[in-house]
């Protein structure tokens, strides 16, 4: 008989300090390792629609599952309070997240407080979100108007029983495709559409979705196959290599590679040689980029990480509801990303097996969004 793991909301957490010093941010803030602070991605709900078999296992997030009671997720008013400190540190992106973010009731509002925000040099903030495209073709109008600027859609196949067999809730492909489109349409381009590559389970797919995206404005991206959390049975002979995926496609279209748009983009890029666009490979497992890693992740019940691989977070709704000032969190943000020094993928790549032995039980990825 399989030992059933059961998950609860993760509580492990330290409380946040707040330093003596509340010097004002100066939107430059570094981590141990020089990085800045950037990219946050929110995640605004721990509830999803589909159970990716990577990520939120059925056979775990079951019937039984207990998700966060509403009250303890913060609210729109908390989320941006929050978003504010980020900004003034530097952050340019925030990502939201979940779970499945368009889950989330009222999303448009909080998009439109967000959508307030400007960067430390007076730019608009890169509004951005991740969803599984299965409520996309109803809310893209809504969600530009509200002030979102781009969409990352996850879609692991284009043959539906593949596809299904995925995301293990019977979700179809065209619905998908159809949101996709929507989200185009709505203005919410270029959108990039994310592939977690599996061995054994949709590898054969990466063909034939490289085929189907060349010649659009869409932006294929192939995600190695991770050990995010503790639930997804992870293990190395099920990641296929960026570096092969790679060599598939362009043996049938050929590639070569192109500068990343900005420093920290999590993606390489790769465009077809004949100009029929570009893809991009995420490599995690492979090719770790923690040394440009600029990334922030906030619980849906406020807990920070500097880690997607991270073991604990830091309370920070505790600071928020106990009354505690603008400046008071600045610093404590500061503070935890001063001392920050997470470089877990390259720690996975020099001793891959040895880390997986010894590692504490690393947070969900359906609880910080990947
Ligand atoms: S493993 Fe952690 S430090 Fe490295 S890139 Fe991912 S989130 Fe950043």
């Amino acid at each position: 008989m399989t030992e059933k793991i059961i998950i609860l909301s993760d509580g492990r957490s330290k409380p946040l300090t707040i330093p003596a010093d509340l010097a004002p941010p100066t939107g430059e803030v570094r981590d141990r390792l020089a990085r800045p602070l950037r990219d946050l991605r929110i995640s605004i709900t721990d509830r999803c629609n589909f159970r990716c078999v990577y990520c939120m296992p059925k056979e775990v997030f079951d019937k039984d599952y207990q998700y966060l009671p509403h009250s303890s997720l913060l609210t729109f008013e908390e989320i941006a309070r929050v978003a504010r400190q980020f900004v003034a540190h530097g952050v340019e992106k925030i990502r939201l997240t979940g779970g499945e973010p368009l889950l989330r009731k009222n999303i448009e509002r909080l998009i439109e407080m967000l959508a307030q925000l400007t960067t430390v040099d007076g730019k608009p903030l890169d509004l951005t979100l991740t969803t599984n495209g299965s409520l996309l073709a109803r809310k893209a109008k809504a969600l530009k108007e509200a002030g979102l600027q781009r969409v990352t859609v996850s879609l692991d196949a284009l043959d539906d029983a593949t596809f299904r067999a995925m995301n293990d809730v019977d979700f179809a492909v065209a619905d998908v495709l159809e949101g996709i489109e929507a989200a185009y349409d709505a203005g919410l381009g270029p959108i990039k559409v994310n592939m977690v590559v599996k061995a054994g389970m949709n590898e054969q797919e990466i063909l034939p979705m490289a085929r189907h995206f060349r010649n659009t404005p869409h932006i294929l991206r192939f995600i190695e196959f991770m050990d995010v959390g503790a639930s997804n049975g992870w293990n190395m002979k099920d990641v296929i290599p960026s570096a092969e995926i790679v060599r598939r496609i362009g043996a049938e279209m050929p590639l070569a590679a192109i500068d990343p748009n900005y420093t920290g983009e999590t993606a390489a890029r790769w465009r077809y040689t004949d100009g029929g666009g570009e893809i991009g490979v995420i490599s995690s497992v492979t090719q770790a980029f923690c040394r440009d890693c600029t990334r922030a992740r906030l619980s849906t019940e406020g807990k920070l990480y500097t880690c997607l691989f991270a073991t604990q977070g830091h309370d920070l709704r505790a600071l928020l509801r106990e009354g505690h000032s603008d400046a008071e969190l600045s610093a404590a943000i500061g503070e935890l990303w001063r001392v920050r020094g997470d470089r877990y993928s390259e720690l996975r790549t020099i001793n891959t097996d040895g880390l997986a032995r010894t590692a504490a039980r690393k947070v969900e990825m359906s609880y910080i969004g990947g």
